[in-house]
């Protein structure tokens, strides 16, 4: 007799984008002459850039010839990409061997299968609000109780809640945790951890034996030279820190599909031996996962040399005006903005009150414009909605012009 995994029943967070879709169905359908703006998702809109495509390109004629075809490559991934990582960090001013980087088909699948080498008792502390994988992955394993929706929240899980008055980056625990997911830059909030806000989990993380992972997807959006790009900046991080990244936001890799994780031989958990961890990611991987595509991964070293990364820069630098753009538009309907300074979300708190569900309501149906409810991403959430600067410049300033013209927010409907 097969039984399904319940654990699947618990999932109450995946309602967030089929709600979404739809309330803007529901409101097409009642005004058909209306076009809908999308503010709402993050995903990639520019087109590949010339390095990155030669890039691509010289890896698909290399398959078509019989001398130079390759198949399998390590799971780990192909050692130009990793060293080109190595390289990529160094400049950085962080040392990571190439053997140190664990190369997949994006962070998402690596953010939700890194729970799996941690015992079934580890206790989760999540940042909140943050991208749904870190917990959702944890619910699947068994690790929580059920969706609490008094609360938003899993119970036995630890929420880590950012504020406007920590610049949404939440202070350590003040309990004992095992596991901790940060995300910095923040999806949804925007918010960048400074390094003494790091530097407190990374003595937290060292004290009581826990780990952190470490999302910086959101890295290269980082303008601000103050700001660490990589947990590994802080002092003592390769002793309790793993790092998930991705070309997905870096360059337009959304579809084309790269990411990779550090796990430095250094990080230890209470019951491991010092480099046990890092096999266990190598076993976990093997076993699991038979590497990232090959032409991907050639992609992912145009990405990384000179011109790739100028390239890169160059396209970060057009949603980063994107973000601009929403920001300037949201303060001047009076509205109080975060983020969208070093990563591509504008954070939005509506006024007192009203929950985030409302406030994409009236976004919706006034200024016919999509966002994402803050609530979506944890209960610290709640109140706010996220701007996303992916899209056209056209389409975001017609989105913008919207919100200007349209916006009432003492006369909600
Ligand atoms: C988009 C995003 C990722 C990227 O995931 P991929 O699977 O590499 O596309 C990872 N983390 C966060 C927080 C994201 O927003």
């Amino acid at each position: 007799m097969a039984t399904i995994n319940t654990n699947y029943r618990k999932l109450a967070a995946g309602y967030l984008f089929p709600e979404i879709a739809r309330r803007a169905a529901a409101f097409q359908e009642q005004h058909p002459e209306e076009t809908l703006f999308k503010l709402g998702i993050g995903n990639t809109t520019e087109p590949l850039t010339p390095t990155i495509l030669e890039g691509l390109h010289a890896k698909v004629d290399a398959l078509s010839n019989v001398d130079t075809y390759s198949g399998y490559g390590d799971e780990q991934g192909d050692t130009p990409l990793r060293e080109a990582l190595s390289r990529y960090y160094r400049d950085m001013g962080v040392n990571i061997a190439p053997d140190e980087f664990f190369v997949s088909d994006g962070a998402k699948a690596d953010a939700g299968n890194l729970q799996s080498i941690f015992s079934l008792d580890t206790v989760i502390a999540v940042q909140d609000p943050a991208y749904p994988v870190y917990v959702d992955s944890n619910v699947v394993s068994g690790r929580s109780g059920g969706f609490n929706a008094e609360m938003g929240h899993y119970d036995g899980f630890v929420y880590m809640p950012g504020s406007a008055e920590t610049n949404f980056f939440p202070a350590v625990p003040t309990g004992k945790v095992d596991l901790m997911y940060i995300c910095s830059p923040n999806n949804p909030t925007g918010a960048v951890a400074s390094h003494e806000q790091l530097a407190a989990y990374v003595e937290y993380a060292r004290k009581h034996k826990a780990i952190i992972i470490y999302d910086a997807a959101y890295a290269e959006y980082i303008s601000d030279p103050a700001l660490p790009k990589t947990i590994y900046e802080i002092e003592g991080a390769r002793e309790c820190a793993i790092e998930i990244n991705s070309f997905s936001k870096f360059a337009g890799f959304t579809g084309v599909r790269l990411g990779w994780t550090v796990v430095p031989k250094e990080v230890i958990a209470e019951n491991s031996e010092p480099g046990e961890i890092h096999k266990m990611w190598n076993r976990r991987q093997v076993t699991f996962f038979n590497g990232a595509s090959n032409i991907a991964q050639a992609g992912g070293v145009a990405v990384l040399s000179e011109q790739g990364l100028a390239e890169s820069r160059a396209l970060i630098a057009y949603y980063m005006e994107n973000a601009r753009i929403i920001r300037q538009g949201m303060q001047t309907v009076g509205l109080q903005v975060y983020g969208g300074d070093n990563a591509p979300y504008v954070w939005v708190k509506g006024p007192e009150g009203m929950t985030s569900w409302d406030l994409f309501d009236v976004f919706l149906t006034q200024c016919k414009v999509i966002v994402t409810p803050g609530s979506g991403f944890g209960p610290a959430g709640e109140g706010y909605v996220r701007l996303s600067a992916f899209g056209h410049r056209n389409n975001i300033k017609q989105a913008v012009e919207s919100i200007v013209s349209n916006l009432k927010l003492n006369e909600r409907n």
